[in-house]
């Protein structure tokens, strides 16, 4: 996706292309293409176990062995799910689950174990289940034991009633499994007054995104009655794991819904 950012960036920035365009395009959602994987090396991908020595780059400022060469994972996402795999049953037991601008790698996988208890919703992408906004979710109230979204939340401009929203078709005890742009040395960086591509591009470094979240998250998902609890990954992964699995910095908030 980013890398199709990247090619379009000039027509973005010059107004001649907005963010619909982009997300709803489905050949943006494609996955890498599969390569003959080199024999067993130093990176492993622990969504669909590829091992090479390199993986592809990715982004705006290509960076390096991010991007993995068999199912298309980026370093989040290789993160949530070491996450869901070691710390919640969401890949042993069936539930329902909803996935915001859901993942192909992911998606494939989470379908395939919760059927029809599975929901993707995405305002842009006609591959979707649901082209619903977060700001108004289309599913009763307490429907899903999980909602998973994955660096969304930043692409839309009233959070706090997107964070609302998903607090209100969360079952309570029901969780949120959230990851987004974060830097935690200081507050969350926005400015309502930046509308266009371009100046986001430049305080954001994304021309679609609203904000980069600070240490006031927690406090926006316990205004919208979650309780979180932030798992940076290198509090709860060691350095060879995060080096074997090629992740990042990446944190992942998991706020459950209170009783
Ligand atoms: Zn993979």
């Amino acid at each position: 996706m980013l890398t199709s950012l990247g090619r379009r960036l000039g027509r973005i920035v010059a107004g001649q292309e907005g963010e619909a365009a982009l997300y709803g395009d489905a050949a943006s959602h494609r996955l890498a293409p599969l390569r003959r994987p080199p024999p067993p090396g130093v990176l492993e991908c622990p969504i669909c176990g590829l091992r090479a020595r390199r993986f592809l780059p990715f982004g705006l400022a290509r960076r390096p062995n991010a991007l993995c060469p068999g199912c298309g994972s980026l370093e989040r996402h290789r993160l949530l799910w070491l996450y869901l795999r070691t710390r919640t049953d969401l890949l042993t037991t069936r539930r329902r689950v909803l996935h915001t601008a859901a993942e192909p790698a992911l998606a494939e996988r989470l379908r395939a174990r919760h059927g029809r208890g599975y929901r993707t919703v995405d305002p842009f992408d006609p591959t979707a289940d649901v082209r619903a906004p977060l700001t108004a979710l289309p599913f009763a109230d307490g429907w899903f034991d999980a909602v998973i979204s994955c660096h969304v939340l930043e692409h839309v401009a009233d959070d706090r009633a997107a964070l609302a929203e998903l607090a209100r078709v969360l079952a309570p005890g029901g969780r949120l499994i959230l990851l987004v742009p974060y830097d935690p040395t200081g507050p969350t960086r926005e400015d309502p007054s930046l509308t266009t591509p371009a100046a986001r591009l430049a305080a954001y470094g994304h021309p679609f995104h609203y904000r980069i979240y600070g240490h006031d998250l927690g406090r926006r998902l316990a205004e919208a009655g979650l309780v979180p609890t932030v798992l940076a990954a290198r509090q709860w992964l060691s350095a060879h794991r995060r080096r074997r699995f090629r992740l990042n910095q990446a944190t992942l908030f998991s706020a459950v819904k209170q009783a």
